[in-house]
């Protein structure tokens, strides 16, 4: 049974306490499937606000960074206790808020507290190692101390995965977080941040600022006491980050845009192919950083995958994701719609041939929402903006190749690389995939999405910047090494 949200106005969370904005401005977050459904009014916070949080934050690092790291990791294994008990509810304020289907929200709030356990365990595990020196008297380590306060920037595709998987090791490290979500999915933010105060979170550890990019994700840019910027999000907001972050000597991480391949090679499984393409590329309405959205195939398979592929995608059912019936919901919001519907036009314009969807769904009450069809293209070339440009929507281009080597070729042929996966049964193409291919996520016989907790995340040319999220790699972000020679 699940928990309906009651519309209430969410509250910064700042140095431990529930505190409105100074300007006391809120914006009303509404649900994509139903425009008329407000989920809740969420704070459109301020330069001050701001400051109140990072002044909160300072204050707590001293405090936090000295507990023992398995204390720290104890909050983090409250925390996922207290997110277990609302996993219902939190599930369907973000299907309400940004539009994927319960089934996903749910499985994506359990990763979510799938990950504050991994890292209450990282707490446990050793951070240094004993280097031996030329001094045989001598001992020489490492060590790691935290940042500071790390400023934590996060788009509104994956509103509990991708703030959990930055905060949980920050804090595990000995960081602070001042935290600003995107405001399309600012309510469960809120509710993250309710969960680590119902776990006991000392005041100032973790602090919740909501409101624009332009305002808040800017000034954490600019704040010089911010010592840290973990960011996830678009390039071209991305690259600001990483500017602004150089310019005064803050360190950064960055996660953004794809634009990945799947290569069908002509001995594939083409049921399992088939599959993987559709929920690569159309689950969560392709709204993944992951998502598939260029499909090589080689020749041999290209008309047999291409039916198989219309047969499958004809079967998805499109609506409100909290319907159980529902396969595919709408586009979070409705920028993202019109971004998509204009890169359709775009596709046509180019001169790729329209094989299925490519409108607005507007019948049987979807008009409400942002809905959109499926869209599939064919005859692309990697000249096209649609081959290039991350959509970010259910927007498949399917391009028909000859051999590996040119599959290969053109899913390189892009400024991204992300994630990219090959169907085949044969290990010269599986190693020479694995070889070639610029991708930080290389998959074989899976879909380019869906990487586990515990294995590092990232990708290579302008997807990413500096070290890997997740798992023990993000320890390389959240600390700074030391070097110790100690001579007795
Ligand atoms: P976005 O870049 O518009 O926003 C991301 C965050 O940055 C939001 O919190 C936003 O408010 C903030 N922001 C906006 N302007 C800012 C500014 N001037 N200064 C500082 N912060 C600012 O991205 P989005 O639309 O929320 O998310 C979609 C994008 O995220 C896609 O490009 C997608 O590929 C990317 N993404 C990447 C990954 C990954 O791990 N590589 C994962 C998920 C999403």
């Amino acid at each position: 049974m699940t928990v309906k949200t009651e519309v209430k106005t969410y509250l910064n969370y700042v140095n431990g306490e529930w505190v409105p904005s100074l300007d006391n401005v809120v914006e009303a977050s509404i649900n994509p499937a139903n425009k008329e459904d407000i989920v809740g009014y969420v704070q459109k916070s301020g330069a001050g606000d701001l400051e109140k949080a990072v002044t909160a934050a300072k204050q707590a690092q001293q405090a936090w960074r000295k507990l023992s790291a398995p204390a720290r990791g104890e909050f983090l294994y409250q925390v996922a206790n207290a997110m277990e008990k609302r996993l219902d509810e939190i599930a369907e304020t973000m299907t309400r808020e940004m539009g994927k289907t319960f089934a996903e929200a749910k499985g994506e709030t359990a990763r979510g507290i799938a990950i504050l356990r991994y890292y209450a365990g990282e707490g446990m595990r050793k951070v240094g190692d004993v280097i031996p020196s030329t001094d045989s008297e001598g001992l020489m380590f490492t060590t790691r101390a935290p940042l500071g306060v790390v400023g934590v920037i996060t788009p509104w595709n994956f509103p509990v995965a991708i703030p959990i998987w930055k905060m949980a090791p920050a804090l595990v490290y000995g960081n602070v977080v001042v935290f600003k979500p995107a405001q399309e999915v600012a309510v469960t933010a809120a509710k993250i941040i309710e969960c680590m105060d119902a776990a006991g979170l000392p005041a100032g550890v973790v602090n919740l600022v909501t409101g624009p990019g332009s305002v808040i994700g800017q000034g954490i840019i600019d704040h010089p006491d911010i010592n840290g910027i973990t960011f996830t999000g678009s390039d071209t907001v991305g690259k600001r980050v990483g500017l602004g972050a150089l310019a005064r000597g803050a360190k950064y991480q960055l996660e953004m845009g794809g634009k990945n391949p799947v290569i069908v090679a002509d001995d594939a499984d083409l049921d399992l192919a088939v599959e993987a393409t559709i929920s690569g590329g159309l689950r969560s309405t392709g709204q993944k950083c992951t998502a598939t959205s260029r499909v090589l195939i080689q020749g041999g398979v290209y008309e047999a995958f291409k039916q198989k592929l219309l047969a499958r995608v004809a079967q998805l059912s499109i609506g409100d994701g909290m319907q159980s019936t529902t396969w595919m919901g709408p586009c979070a919001s409705e920028n993202q719609l019109k971004t998509v519907l204009s890169y359709i036009e775009k596709g046509k314009a180019e001169g790729a041939t329209l094989l299925y969807g490519g409108s607005r769904l507007t019948a049987n009450g979807l008009d409400r929402g942002f809905f959109v069809e499926p869209t599939i293209f064919e005859d692309v070339t990697s000249d096209m903006v649609i081959s290039q440009e991350e959509i970010f929507g259910p927007v498949l281009a399917l391009i028909r190749v000859d051999t590996l080597e040119q599959a290969i070729e053109l899913a390189n042929d892009v400024q991204y690389g992300l994630s990219a996966s090959i169907f085949t049964k044969n290990i010269a193409n599986i190693l020479s995939f694995v070889g070639e291919i610029e991708a930080g996520l290389v998959r074989i016989n899976a879909e380019s999405a869906g990487v586990e907790l515990q294995a590092p995340f990232g990708g290579m040319k302008q997807s990413s910047s500096h070290s890997r999220e997740q798992g023990q790699a993000a320890i390389e972000f959240f600390t700074s090494i030391k070097t110790v020679f100690i001579k007795p």
